[in-house]
């Protein structure tokens, strides 16, 4: 196919492989979803469906690339772990990349009206995408720590942000103005005294995102098979890497 006098062009595609032997995380992100969550009226501070949706993506994109062994996932984002041997697409950094958010935007759109039967789409959504490389196990092990950090630093703020609005009757700018500057235990306090929330009892899916792991999944008269099971478990803590070091090998 090289013949033609155009053909030169193809010259100017760049390779761009990736190192070798190190650890690559693909994050993907809703694309303007704070509009989305309000056009599609997602429940405040945690619709869901639309949780459980971004895990159903999540979980096709780990049954179609078995080089991801670990994805975490909170509000419109997701976090996939790639093994460091792996050399799918010669770890093109472009084609594995925009392989993998497209495959989860399609999921997310194939499957909306299974979580929304009676809300249509209203525009299509996009997810954008990045690619960070990791050398050592410690810094996935805090990747994953900084990530699931921040879900529970924006869901304990969501949570009593919404609480004042919807149960205190502030408005958003009031609510705002009420937790400037407080410090996270304040926020438990005032969960509790105003609201009677006992912060660590919401759904552990709102408190710690979703953890995404392949594990042997016992079905009755079959064999065990390992499958791909949604948890919502530390990931800060020890004892899920040291239960799972497959994950880090
Ligand atoms: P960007 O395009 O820069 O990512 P964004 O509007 O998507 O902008 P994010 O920081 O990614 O901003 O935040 C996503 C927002 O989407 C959240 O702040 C929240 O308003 C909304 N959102 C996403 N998922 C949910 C959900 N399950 N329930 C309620 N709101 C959600
Ligand atoms: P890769 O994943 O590397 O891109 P590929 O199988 O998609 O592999 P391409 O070189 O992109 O290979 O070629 C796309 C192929 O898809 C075409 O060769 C053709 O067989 C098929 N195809 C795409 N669009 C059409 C179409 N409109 N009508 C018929 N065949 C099509
Ligand atoms: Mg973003
Ligand atoms: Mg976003
Ligand atoms: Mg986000
Ligand atoms: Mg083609
Ligand atoms: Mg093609």
């Amino acid at each position: 196919m090289a013949g033609t006098r155009f053909s030169y062009v193809k010259n100017f595609e760049l390779p761009d492989p990736m190192l070798p032997d190190t650890y690559l995380v693909v994050r993907i992100d809703g694309h303007g979803f704070h509009k989305f969550a309000d056009a599609h009226e997602f429940t405040k501070p945690n619709d869901e469906p639309a949780l459980e949706l971004m895990d159903t993506a999540a979980r096709a994109v780990m049954d179609e690339f078995k080089d991801v062994v670990l994805a975490f996932g909170e509000s419109d984002e997701f976090s996939f772990l790639l093994r460091k041997s792996c050399s799918l697409y010669s770890r093109r950094q472009s084609k594995i990349l925009s392989t993998i958010t497209s495959y989860f935007t399609s999921v997310y759109v194939m499957q909306w009206a299974t979580f929304f039967p009676n809300k249509p789409l209203k525009y299509p959504p996009s997810f954008d995408g990045r690619i960070i490389l990791y050398p050592t196990a410690q810094h996935v092990r805090d990747y994953f720590a900084w990530r699931q950090a921040d879900t529970h630093i924006n869901n304990l703020y969501n949570t009593v942000f919404w609480a004042l609005v919807q149960q205190g009757g502030e408005s958003t700018t009031q609510a705002h103005e009420t937790l400037k500057g407080s410090v996270s235990s304040g926020k438990n306090e005032l969960l509790f005294s105003r609201f009677g929330i006992n912060y660590s009892t919401l759904p552990a899916r709102f408190r710690k995102g979703s953890v995404l792991v392949r594990q042997l999944v016992e079905e009755p008269d079959k064999r065990p098979k390992k499958k791909v099971v949604v948890l919502h478990s530390d990931v800060i803590e020890n004892e899920f890497w040291d239960t799972r070091p497959e994950i880090l090998s």
